[in-house]
């Protein structure tokens, strides 16, 4: 079983211009679809995804999934975790391929995939423990430019197609 179809209409859902009204609504059925997929085959599934409207978007909107804030700048990181989001944070060069401080008590964790060879999503799953992260004042980083930006490129392709199981 795969939540492959789920994953693929949270996606869409994210990308399509929806008011914020109906987006949480629908984000909120599509969980709810998960959650009852789940209970029918008695396991659990987990989704991740990320979103750029984490300002206007409400965390519980995505109660169920794992969903990071895309953010650009540390003001951005700040301001998300306030409002109950892990955030991702593109950088445009590690400081180190281990995790380090930042501002105002963060520690960022360079994205695995990007610093080390052969590692994937499916390997690291960091990226379902949005709570953990929150709690723990954790910022993913990805770096943009350079070998490690393509690589990120494909990355964040590769989250589009496999993301989410
Ligand atoms: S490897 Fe995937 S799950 Fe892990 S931090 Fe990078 S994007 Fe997130």
């Amino acid at each position: 079983m795969s939540n492959r179809p789920y994953a693929d209409r949270i996606q869409s859902l994210l990308s399509v211009g929806y008011p914020d009204q109906d987006l949480r609504s629908a984000i909120l059925n599509a969980v709810t679809d998960l959650r009852h997929l789940a209970d029918a085959h008695k396991t659990s599934l987990k989704a991740w995804t990320y979103t750029h409207r984490w300002m206007t978007l409400k965390r519980k909107a995505f109660d169920g999934i794992s969903v990071l804030a895309s953010c650009e700048t540390m003001l951005d990181v700040f301001n998300a975790h306030l409002l109950g989001y892990a955030p991702a944070l593109v950088v445009p060069k590690f400081e180190s391929l281990k995790a380090y401080d930042l501002p105002n008590s963060f520690t960022g964790i360079p994205c695995p995939a990007q610093t080390k060879a052969q590692v994937t999503c499916q390997d690291c799953k960091l990226c379902l423990k949005s709570d953990w992260l929150h709690s723990t004042r954790r910022v993913i980083l990805f770096e943009a430019h350079g070998a490690r930006g393509r690589k990120l490129a494909e990355k964040l392709v590769q989250i589009e197609v496999k993301g989410g199981n």
